[in-house]
Protein backbone atom coordinates (compact mmCIF):
# COMPACT_ATOMS: atom_id res chain seq x y z
CA UNK A 1 0.00 0.00 0.00
CA UNK A 2 2.92 2.23 1.21
CA UNK A 3 4.91 1.54 -2.08
CA UNK A 4 1.83 2.22 -4.29
CA UNK A 5 1.23 5.64 -2.47
CA UNK A 6 5.05 6.67 -3.02
CA UNK A 7 4.95 5.19 -6.90
CA UNK A 8 1.10 7.44 -7.67
CA UNK A 9 3.16 10.31 -5.71
CA UNK A 10 6.35 9.76 -8.02
CA UNK A 11 3.81 9.64 -11.08
CA UNK A 12 2.06 12.72 -10.36
CA UNK A 13 5.25 14.55 -9.36
CA UNK A 14 6.04 14.17 -12.70
CA UNK A 15 3.06 16.29 -13.75
CA UNK A 16 5.11 20.05 -13.73
CA UNK A 17 1.54 21.70 -12.33
CA UNK A 18 1.56 19.33 -9.48
CA UNK A 19 5.25 20.23 -8.26
CA UNK A 20 3.38 23.84 -8.03
CA UNK A 21 3.30 25.21 -4.53
CA UNK A 22 0.08 27.58 -5.63
CA UNK A 23 -1.99 24.33 -7.32
CA UNK A 24 -0.51 22.34 -3.92
CA UNK A 25 -2.12 24.76 -1.85
CA UNK A 26 -5.13 25.28 -4.10
CA UNK A 27 -6.36 21.60 -3.96
CA UNK A 28 -5.41 21.40 -0.58
CA UNK A 29 -8.14 24.68 0.03
CA UNK A 30 -10.49 23.03 -1.85
CA UNK A 31 -10.18 19.38 -0.53
CA UNK A 32 -10.62 20.53 3.15
CA UNK A 33 -13.04 23.49 2.19
CA UNK A 34 -15.68 20.71 0.43
CA UNK A 35 -15.29 18.09 2.94
CA UNK A 36 -16.47 21.01 6.27
CA UNK A 37 -19.27 21.56 3.55
CA UNK A 38 -20.37 17.89 3.15
CA UNK A 39 -19.66 17.48 6.19
CA UNK A 40 -21.25 20.06 8.15
CA UNK A 41 -24.42 19.59 5.99
CA UNK A 42 -24.42 16.13 6.66
CA UNK A 43 -24.40 17.05 10.62
CA UNK A 44 -26.80 19.22 10.74
CA UNK A 45 -29.46 17.18 9.08
CA UNK A 46 -28.92 14.07 11.50
CA UNK A 47 -28.88 16.17 14.61
CA UNK A 48 -32.09 17.71 13.30
CA UNK A 49 -33.58 14.56 12.76
CA UNK A 50 -32.54 13.16 15.87
CA UNK A 51 -33.34 16.19 18.14
CA UNK A 52 -37.20 16.19 16.47
CA UNK A 53 -37.64 13.23 17.41
CA UNK A 54 -36.61 13.46 20.87
CA UNK A 55 -38.63 16.51 21.07
CA UNK A 56 -41.81 15.16 19.68
CA UNK A 57 -41.34 11.89 21.70
CA UNK A 58 -41.58 14.04 24.91
CA UNK A 59 -44.02 16.52 23.64
CA UNK A 60 -46.60 13.10 23.23
CA UNK A 61 -45.10 11.94 26.30
CA UNK A 62 -46.35 14.66 28.79
CA UNK A 63 -49.94 14.68 26.40
CA UNK A 64 -50.84 11.29 27.73
CA UNK A 65 -49.50 11.99 30.93
CA UNK A 66 -52.16 14.75 30.98
CA UNK A 67 -54.66 12.43 29.41
CA UNK A 68 -53.51 9.43 32.05
CA UNK A 69 -54.45 11.64 34.77
CA UNK A 70 -57.97 12.75 33.05
CA UNK A 71 -58.59 9.11 32.92
CA UNK A 72 -58.08 8.69 36.44
CA UNK A 73 -60.09 11.89 37.66
CA UNK A 74 -62.83 10.37 35.03
CA UNK A 75 -62.71 6.79 36.37
CA UNK A 76 -62.38 5.76 32.89
CA UNK A 77 -60.86 2.59 33.61
CA UNK A 78 -64.01 1.30 35.52
CA UNK A 79 -66.40 3.04 33.24
CA UNK A 80 -65.26 4.07 29.58
CA UNK A 81 -68.28 5.74 28.44
CA UNK A 82 -67.68 8.79 29.07
CA UNK A 83 -68.19 11.32 26.22
CA UNK A 84 -65.82 13.88 27.26
CA UNK A 85 -62.51 11.58 27.80
CA UNK A 86 -63.20 9.49 24.25
CA UNK A 87 -63.45 12.76 22.83
CA UNK A 88 -60.10 13.85 24.38
CA UNK A 89 -58.58 11.02 23.05
CA UNK A 90 -59.79 11.56 19.91
CA UNK A 91 -58.72 14.76 19.40
CA UNK A 92 -55.63 14.06 21.18
CA UNK A 93 -54.35 11.21 18.70
CA UNK A 94 -55.60 13.55 15.68
CA UNK A 95 -53.69 16.43 16.78
CA UNK A 96 -50.27 13.54 16.84
CA UNK A 97 -51.89 11.94 13.74
CA UNK A 98 -51.48 8.68 15.55
CA UNK A 99 -53.26 6.28 17.35
CA UNK A 100 -53.90 5.53 21.11
CA UNK A 101 -54.93 3.05 23.35
CA UNK A 102 -56.06 2.60 26.71
CA UNK A 103 -55.53 -0.81 28.19
CA UNK A 104 -56.74 -1.60 31.47
CA UNK A 105 -55.52 -4.40 34.16
CA UNK A 106 -56.69 -7.34 32.73
CA UNK A 107 -54.67 -6.16 29.25
CA UNK A 108 -58.21 -5.74 27.85
CA UNK A 109 -58.60 -2.76 25.36
CA UNK A 110 -60.61 -0.44 26.53
CA UNK A 111 -60.25 2.59 23.56
CA UNK A 112 -58.48 2.44 20.37
CA UNK A 113 -58.78 5.33 17.96
CA UNK A 114 -58.92 3.45 15.13
CA UNK A 115 -61.54 1.34 16.36
CA UNK A 116 -59.97 -2.12 15.23
CA UNK A 117 -58.76 -3.28 18.30
CA UNK A 118 -61.31 -2.42 21.42
CA UNK A 119 -62.33 -5.28 23.53
CA UNK A 120 -59.18 -7.19 22.41
CA UNK A 121 -56.29 -7.93 24.80
CA UNK A 122 -53.12 -6.37 24.69
CA UNK A 123 -50.09 -8.78 26.20
CA UNK A 124 -46.44 -7.09 24.67
CA UNK A 125 -43.43 -6.87 26.77
CA UNK A 126 -44.02 -3.05 26.27
CA UNK A 127 -47.58 -3.06 28.59
CA UNK A 128 -45.91 -5.33 30.92
CA UNK A 129 -42.81 -3.14 31.86
CA UNK A 130 -45.78 -0.03 31.61
CA UNK A 131 -47.62 -1.95 34.15
CA UNK A 132 -44.08 -2.18 36.18
CA UNK A 133 -44.38 1.63 36.23
CA UNK A 134 -41.94 2.28 33.37
CA UNK A 135 -42.50 4.71 31.12
CA UNK A 136 -41.40 3.42 27.61
CA UNK A 137 -41.37 5.42 23.95
CA UNK A 138 -39.36 3.40 20.73
CA UNK A 139 -38.73 5.05 17.50
CA UNK A 140 -39.61 3.32 13.95
CA UNK A 141 -37.37 4.18 11.19
CA UNK A 142 -38.88 1.97 8.81
CA UNK A 143 -42.32 2.52 9.27
CA UNK A 144 -42.03 6.41 10.38
CA UNK A 145 -43.51 6.17 14.09
CA UNK A 146 -42.68 6.28 17.40
CA UNK A 147 -44.29 4.48 19.67
CA UNK A 148 -45.38 5.87 23.79
CA UNK A 149 -46.66 3.57 26.47
CA UNK A 150 -47.42 5.42 29.82
CA UNK A 151 -48.84 3.92 32.73
CA UNK A 152 -51.78 5.46 34.16
CA UNK A 153 -51.14 5.42 37.81
CA UNK A 154 -54.13 5.89 40.73
CA UNK A 155 -53.02 6.97 43.92
CA UNK A 156 -54.99 6.12 46.72
CA UNK A 157 -53.65 7.62 50.41
CA UNK A 158 -49.94 7.21 49.95
CA UNK A 159 -49.74 4.43 47.69
CA UNK A 160 -49.72 4.62 43.70
CA UNK A 161 -50.74 1.81 41.48
CA UNK A 162 -50.59 1.35 38.08
CA UNK A 163 -54.46 0.78 36.86
CA UNK A 164 -53.77 1.09 33.29
CA UNK A 165 -51.44 1.64 30.36
CA UNK A 166 -51.89 3.89 27.81
CA UNK A 167 -50.43 3.20 24.19
CA UNK A 168 -50.01 5.88 22.02
CA UNK A 169 -48.35 5.25 18.01
CA UNK A 170 -47.02 9.26 17.04
CA UNK A 171 -46.31 9.60 13.11
CA UNK A 172 -43.12 10.90 11.77
CA UNK A 173 -44.11 12.10 8.37
CA UNK A 174 -43.97 15.29 9.42
CA UNK A 175 -40.56 15.88 10.55
CA UNK A 176 -39.33 13.71 7.59
CA UNK A 177 -40.94 16.47 5.26
CA UNK A 178 -39.33 18.96 7.26
CA UNK A 179 -35.91 17.57 6.79
CA UNK A 180 -36.40 16.92 2.97
CA UNK A 181 -36.88 20.53 2.85
CA UNK A 182 -34.50 20.98 4.71
CA UNK A 183 -32.05 18.98 2.77
CA UNK A 184 -33.11 20.94 0.00
CA UNK A 185 -32.04 24.28 1.11
CA UNK A 186 -28.84 23.30 2.90
CA UNK A 187 -28.04 21.25 -0.56
CA UNK A 188 -28.59 24.77 -1.90
CA UNK A 189 -26.66 26.71 1.06
CA UNK A 190 -23.50 23.82 0.54
CA UNK A 191 -23.30 24.76 -3.82
CA UNK A 192 -22.62 28.57 -2.68
CA UNK A 193 -20.22 27.75 0.49
CA UNK A 194 -18.29 25.40 -2.21
CA UNK A 195 -18.64 27.94 -5.08
CA UNK A 196 -16.99 30.25 -2.80
CA UNK A 197 -14.12 27.62 -1.50
CA UNK A 198 -13.47 27.32 -5.09
CA UNK A 199 -12.67 31.30 -5.48
CA UNK A 200 -11.09 30.99 -2.25
CA UNK A 201 -8.87 28.19 -3.50
CA UNK A 202 -8.31 30.37 -6.57
CA UNK A 203 -7.04 33.90 -4.67
CA UNK A 204 -5.39 32.97 -1.56
CA UNK A 205 -2.68 30.91 -2.80
CA UNK A 206 -2.14 33.55 -5.38
CA UNK A 207 -2.21 36.17 -3.06
CA UNK A 208 -0.42 34.51 -0.24
CA UNK A 209 2.63 33.46 -2.93
CA UNK A 210 3.08 36.67 -4.09
CA UNK A 211 5.61 37.81 -1.65
CA UNK A 212 7.81 34.42 -3.58
CA UNK A 213 6.73 35.99 -6.52
CA UNK A 214 8.56 39.25 -5.89
CA UNK A 215 11.22 37.07 -4.81
CA UNK A 216 11.76 35.27 -7.81
CA UNK A 217 11.47 38.54 -9.67
CA UNK A 218 14.19 40.21 -7.65
CA UNK A 219 16.57 37.28 -7.79
CA UNK A 220 16.18 37.23 -11.79
CA UNK A 221 16.91 41.20 -11.79
CA UNK A 222 20.05 40.58 -10.05
CA UNK A 223 20.89 37.67 -12.26
CA UNK A 224 20.41 39.38 -15.44
CA UNK A 225 22.37 42.03 -14.32
CA UNK A 226 20.30 45.08 -13.95
CA UNK A 227 20.90 45.78 -10.44
CA UNK A 228 23.66 44.66 -7.93
CA UNK A 229 21.73 45.88 -4.92
CA UNK A 230 20.67 43.84 -2.06
CA UNK A 231 17.66 42.46 -2.31
CA UNK A 232 14.94 42.72 0.70
CA UNK A 233 11.30 40.71 0.54
CA UNK A 234 10.18 41.12 4.52
CA UNK A 235 6.76 39.77 4.05
CA UNK A 236 7.27 36.73 5.84
CA UNK A 237 9.65 34.77 7.86
CA UNK A 238 10.67 32.17 5.04
CA UNK A 239 11.45 34.84 2.15
CA UNK A 240 13.33 37.04 4.42
CA UNK A 241 15.75 33.92 5.08
CA UNK A 242 15.66 33.47 1.26
CA UNK A 243 16.92 37.08 0.57
CA UNK A 244 19.37 36.66 3.16
CA UNK A 245 20.95 33.72 1.99
CA UNK A 246 20.82 35.14 -1.35
CA UNK A 247 22.24 38.17 -0.25
CA UNK A 248 25.16 36.80 1.35
CA UNK A 249 25.77 34.01 -1.49
CA UNK A 250 26.05 37.26 -3.69
CA UNK A 251 28.78 38.89 -1.70
CA UNK A 252 30.44 35.79 -1.62
CA UNK A 253 30.47 35.97 -5.56
CA UNK A 254 31.48 39.50 -5.54
CA UNK A 255 34.31 39.11 -2.99
CA UNK A 256 35.29 36.06 -5.68
CA UNK A 257 35.12 38.26 -8.32
CA UNK A 258 37.10 41.00 -6.44
CA UNK A 259 39.98 38.40 -6.02
CA UNK A 260 39.90 36.94 -9.28
CA UNK A 261 40.52 40.30 -10.86
CA UNK A 262 43.26 41.08 -8.20
CA UNK A 263 44.59 37.57 -9.40
CA UNK A 264 44.62 38.13 -12.97
CA UNK A 265 46.29 41.78 -12.75
CA UNK A 266 48.33 40.19 -10.42
CA UNK A 267 49.54 37.81 -13.04
CA UNK A 268 49.53 39.71 -15.88
CA UNK A 269 51.83 42.28 -13.42
CA UNK A 270 53.84 39.51 -12.87
CA UNK A 271 54.18 38.16 -15.98
CA UNK A 272 55.07 41.63 -17.66
CA UNK A 273 58.35 42.28 -15.66
CA UNK A 274 60.12 39.88 -16.88
CA UNK A 275 59.08 40.56 -20.19
CA UNK A 276 59.72 44.36 -19.56
CA UNK A 277 62.93 43.83 -18.77
CA UNK A 278 63.56 41.73 -22.03
CA UNK A 279 62.44 44.33 -23.99
CA UNK A 280 64.77 46.86 -22.50
CA UNK A 281 67.61 44.63 -22.82
CA UNK A 282 66.99 43.71 -26.69
CA UNK A 283 66.23 47.13 -27.33
CA UNK A 284 69.36 48.15 -25.79
CA UNK A 285 71.54 46.01 -27.85
CA UNK A 286 69.64 47.27 -30.96
CA UNK A 287 70.38 50.75 -30.33
CA UNK A 288 74.23 50.20 -30.33
CA UNK A 289 75.93 49.71 -33.13
CA UNK A 290 79.14 47.41 -32.89
CA UNK A 291 78.93 46.38 -29.76
CA UNK A 292 81.48 44.26 -28.43
CA UNK A 293 80.83 40.47 -27.82
CA UNK A 294 81.45 40.65 -24.04
CA UNK A 295 78.90 43.34 -23.43
CA UNK A 296 76.44 41.19 -25.93
CA UNK A 297 76.88 37.53 -23.89
CA UNK A 298 76.34 39.49 -20.70
CA UNK A 299 73.06 41.02 -22.22
CA UNK A 300 71.89 37.50 -23.14
CA UNK A 301 72.61 36.02 -20.21
CA UNK A 302 70.29 38.57 -18.46
CA UNK A 303 67.80 38.03 -21.07
CA UNK A 304 68.16 34.38 -19.95
CA UNK A 305 67.83 34.78 -16.64
CA UNK A 306 64.76 36.81 -17.15
CA UNK A 307 63.02 34.17 -19.37
CA UNK A 308 63.63 31.20 -16.61
CA UNK A 309 62.07 33.89 -14.03
CA UNK A 310 59.30 33.85 -16.45
CA UNK A 311 58.98 30.09 -16.87
CA UNK A 312 59.00 29.41 -12.76
CA UNK A 313 56.21 32.07 -12.83
CA UNK A 314 54.57 30.07 -15.55
CA UNK A 315 55.36 26.85 -13.24
CA UNK A 316 53.94 27.74 -10.17
CA UNK A 317 50.91 29.17 -12.09
CA UNK A 318 50.02 25.82 -13.59
CA UNK A 319 51.00 24.07 -9.84
CA UNK A 320 48.59 26.42 -8.23
CA UNK A 321 45.89 25.77 -10.76
CA UNK A 322 46.27 21.86 -10.23
CA UNK A 323 46.02 22.70 -6.17
CA UNK A 324 42.83 24.52 -6.74
CA UNK A 325 40.95 21.64 -8.64
CA UNK A 326 38.90 19.35 -6.10
CA UNK A 327 40.46 17.09 -3.65
CA UNK A 328 39.02 14.33 -6.03
CA UNK A 329 42.06 14.62 -8.00
CA UNK A 330 44.44 13.70 -5.20
CA UNK A 331 45.98 10.72 -5.81
CA UNK A 332 46.33 9.43 -3.01
CA UNK A 333 48.58 6.30 -1.61
CA UNK A 334 50.37 5.31 1.54
CA UNK A 335 53.57 7.25 1.61
CA UNK A 336 56.74 6.46 3.56
CA UNK A 337 57.34 10.41 4.82
CA UNK A 338 60.72 9.25 5.66
CA UNK A 339 62.03 8.44 2.78
CA UNK A 340 59.87 11.68 0.56
CA UNK A 341 61.79 13.50 2.63
CA UNK A 342 65.24 12.10 2.30
CA UNK A 343 64.48 12.92 -1.66
CA UNK A 344 63.44 16.40 -1.15
CA UNK A 345 66.76 17.25 0.91
CA UNK A 346 68.57 15.25 -2.05
CA UNK A 347 67.15 17.47 -4.92
CA UNK A 348 68.14 20.59 -2.36
CA UNK A 349 71.62 19.89 -1.29
CA UNK A 350 72.63 21.57 -4.62
CA UNK A 351 71.23 24.75 -3.45
CA UNK A 352 71.83 23.96 -0.04
CA UNK A 353 75.56 24.02 -0.76
CA UNK A 354 75.44 27.19 -2.87
CA UNK A 355 73.76 29.35 0.12
CA UNK A 356 76.18 27.55 2.65
CA UNK A 357 73.12 26.46 4.56
CA UNK A 358 73.22 23.18 6.48
CA UNK A 359 70.02 20.75 6.20
CA UNK A 360 69.03 18.66 8.99
CA UNK A 361 66.55 15.86 9.48
CA UNK A 362 65.33 14.65 12.93
CA UNK A 363 63.35 11.69 12.36
CA UNK A 364 61.27 11.15 15.74
CA UNK A 365 59.02 7.79 14.59
CA UNK A 366 58.80 6.31 11.20
CA UNK A 367 56.12 7.18 9.50
CA UNK A 368 53.69 6.45 6.48
CA UNK A 369 50.55 8.28 5.46
CA UNK A 370 47.95 8.22 3.21
CA UNK A 371 49.02 11.37 0.49
CA UNK A 372 48.98 12.74 -2.97
CA UNK A 373 53.21 12.33 -3.48
CA UNK A 374 53.65 14.54 -5.79
CA UNK A 375 51.80 17.82 -4.12
CA UNK A 376 52.76 16.87 -1.03
CA UNK A 377 56.55 16.96 -2.31
CA UNK A 378 56.06 20.01 -3.83
CA UNK A 379 54.42 21.36 -0.22
CA UNK A 380 57.66 20.73 1.56
CA UNK A 381 60.11 21.83 -0.97
CA UNK A 382 58.77 25.01 -1.15
CA UNK A 383 58.79 25.16 3.00
CA UNK A 384 62.54 23.71 2.76
CA UNK A 385 63.88 25.63 -0.47
CA UNK A 386 62.71 28.81 1.75
CA UNK A 387 64.75 27.85 4.72
CA UNK A 388 67.39 28.18 2.75
CA UNK A 389 66.59 30.95 0.83
CA UNK A 390 65.57 33.45 3.59
CA UNK A 391 68.96 31.75 5.56
CA UNK A 392 72.22 33.79 6.62
CA UNK A 393 75.11 32.28 5.79
CA UNK A 394 76.23 28.98 7.45
CA UNK A 395 72.69 28.80 9.04
CA UNK A 396 70.97 25.51 9.47
CA UNK A 397 67.56 24.05 8.35
CA UNK A 398 66.12 21.60 10.23
CA UNK A 399 63.15 19.24 9.57
CA UNK A 400 61.36 16.94 12.24
CA UNK A 401 59.19 14.43 11.61
CA UNK A 402 56.87 12.68 14.09
CA UNK A 403 53.32 11.48 14.38
CA UNK A 404 50.67 10.05 16.85
CA UNK A 405 47.97 7.87 16.15
CA UNK A 406 46.23 10.44 13.79
CA UNK A 407 48.33 13.04 12.66
CA UNK A 408 52.05 13.24 11.21
CA UNK A 409 53.55 16.83 12.11
CA UNK A 410 56.32 17.85 10.03
CA UNK A 411 58.11 21.14 11.13
CA UNK A 412 60.76 23.03 8.82
CA UNK A 413 63.04 25.29 11.29
CA UNK A 414 65.81 28.10 9.77
CA UNK A 415 68.02 30.07 11.36
CA UNK A 416 66.84 32.60 8.93
CA UNK A 417 66.03 36.60 8.29
CA UNK A 418 62.29 35.45 9.96
CA UNK A 419 59.19 37.34 9.09
CA UNK A 420 57.67 40.10 10.96
CA UNK A 421 54.54 39.36 12.94
CA UNK A 422 52.12 41.84 10.38
CA UNK A 423 53.46 39.83 7.94
CA UNK A 424 52.78 36.71 8.75
CA UNK A 425 49.12 36.81 8.61
CA UNK A 426 49.66 37.58 4.58
CA UNK A 427 52.30 35.28 3.54
CA UNK A 428 50.03 32.40 2.28
CA UNK A 429 48.16 35.06 0.11
CA UNK A 430 49.15 34.65 -3.70
CA UNK A 431 51.96 36.92 -5.06
CA UNK A 432 52.69 38.22 -1.42
CA UNK A 433 56.18 39.16 -0.98
CA UNK A 434 57.62 40.67 2.30
CA UNK A 435 60.17 42.06 0.73
CA UNK A 436 59.83 42.41 -3.02
CA UNK A 437 63.45 42.96 -4.37
CA UNK A 438 65.00 40.81 -1.71
CA UNK A 439 62.55 38.00 -2.82
CA UNK A 440 62.99 38.97 -6.67
CA UNK A 441 66.83 38.93 -6.17
CA UNK A 442 66.74 35.14 -4.88
CA UNK A 443 64.30 34.18 -7.05
CA UNK A 444 60.89 34.04 -5.39
CA UNK A 445 57.56 34.41 -7.59
CA UNK A 446 55.48 34.59 -4.58
CA UNK A 447 53.17 31.83 -5.18
CA UNK A 448 55.31 29.32 -2.66
CA UNK A 449 53.67 28.95 -0.01
CA UNK A 450 50.19 29.72 -1.32
CA UNK A 451 50.61 26.14 -3.24
CA UNK A 452 52.03 24.58 -0.10
CA UNK A 453 48.85 25.95 1.97
CA UNK A 454 46.27 24.47 -0.83
CA UNK A 455 48.29 21.04 -0.93
CA UNK A 456 47.90 20.58 2.64
CA UNK A 457 44.58 22.08 2.89
CA UNK A 458 43.86 19.47 0.06
CA UNK A 459 44.96 16.44 2.68
CA UNK A 460 42.64 18.23 4.76
CA UNK A 461 45.73 19.19 7.06
CA UNK A 462 46.84 22.75 8.74
CA UNK A 463 49.99 24.80 8.65
CA UNK A 464 51.21 27.28 11.24
CA UNK A 465 53.84 30.20 10.71
CA UNK A 466 56.46 30.68 13.71
CA UNK A 467 58.99 33.51 13.43
CA UNK A 468 60.91 36.20 14.99
CA UNK A 469 62.59 38.80 13.42
CA UNK A 470 66.49 38.25 12.96
CA UNK A 471 66.04 34.45 14.99
CA UNK A 472 64.68 32.92 12.17
CA UNK A 473 61.08 30.94 11.45
CA UNK A 474 59.60 27.37 12.24
CA UNK A 475 56.20 26.12 9.81
CA UNK A 476 54.41 23.39 11.71
CA UNK A 477 52.58 20.97 9.27
CA UNK A 478 49.74 18.64 10.41
CA UNK A 479 48.16 16.18 8.45
CA UNK A 480 45.83 13.39 9.19
CA UNK A 481 47.99 9.90 8.51
CA UNK A 482 44.51 8.55 7.01
CA UNK A 483 43.08 10.50 4.65
CA UNK A 484 39.65 9.17 4.02
CA UNK A 485 39.21 8.35 7.95
CA UNK A 486 39.42 11.68 8.89
CA UNK A 487 37.60 14.01 6.61
CA UNK A 488 36.87 16.33 9.22
CA UNK A 489 39.60 15.34 11.67
CA UNK A 490 42.23 18.26 10.85
CA UNK A 491 41.10 21.85 11.72
CA UNK A 492 42.99 24.43 9.20
CA UNK A 493 44.86 27.26 10.92
CA UNK A 494 46.96 29.86 9.37
CA UNK A 495 48.17 32.89 11.17
P1 LIG B 1 58.64 33.37 -2.76
O1 LIG B 1 58.57 32.64 -4.02
O2 LIG B 1 58.78 34.84 -2.90
O3 LIG B 1 59.57 32.78 -1.78
P2 LIG B 1 56.60 32.35 -1.01
O4 LIG B 1 55.16 32.33 -1.18
O5 LIG B 1 57.33 31.08 -0.88
O6 LIG B 1 57.18 33.24 -2.17
O7 LIG B 1 56.90 33.21 0.27
C1 LIG B 1 56.24 34.44 0.44
C2 LIG B 1 57.11 35.40 1.20
O8 LIG B 1 57.21 34.97 2.56
C3 LIG B 1 58.48 35.44 0.68
O9 LIG B 1 58.64 36.40 -0.32
C4 LIG B 1 59.28 35.82 1.90
O10 LIG B 1 59.33 37.21 2.05
C5 LIG B 1 58.51 35.23 3.05
N1 LIG B 1 59.07 33.94 3.53
C6 LIG B 1 58.69 32.71 3.19
N2 LIG B 1 59.38 31.77 3.84
C7 LIG B 1 60.26 32.42 4.64
C8 LIG B 1 61.26 32.00 5.58
N3 LIG B 1 61.50 30.74 5.84
N4 LIG B 1 61.97 32.98 6.21
C9 LIG B 1 61.69 34.26 5.98
N5 LIG B 1 60.77 34.73 5.12
C10 LIG B 1 60.06 33.82 4.44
Amino acid sequence: MRKWFEKLWEELNKIAVFRSLRFRISILILIVGALCCIGMRVGILRNYFSRAVEVRTSDVQSQMQILANHLISYDYLMDSSSDVVNAEIEQVANLYNGRIMVVNTNYSILKDTYNIATGKYMISEEVMLAFRGATLSHYDAENNYIEIVVPITATTGEKNSTVGVILASVSTTPIVQNEEILSRNSFIFMFILILLVVAVAFFIPRIMLRPFNRLSDAISEVKSGFTDETIAVNDYVETEHIADSFNQVMERIKIMEESRQEFVSNVSHELKTPLTSVKVLADSLNNQEDVPVEVYRDFMSDICEEIDRENSIINDLLSLVKMDKKSTNLNITSVDVNALIESVFKRLSPLAQRNQVEMVFESIRQVSAELDEVKFTLALTNLIENGIKYNQRDGVVKVTLDADYQFFTVTVTDTGIGIAQEDQKSIFERFYRVDKSHSREIGGTGLGLAITRSAILLHRGSIVVNSEIGKGTTFTVKVPINYAQNKNAAETQNT
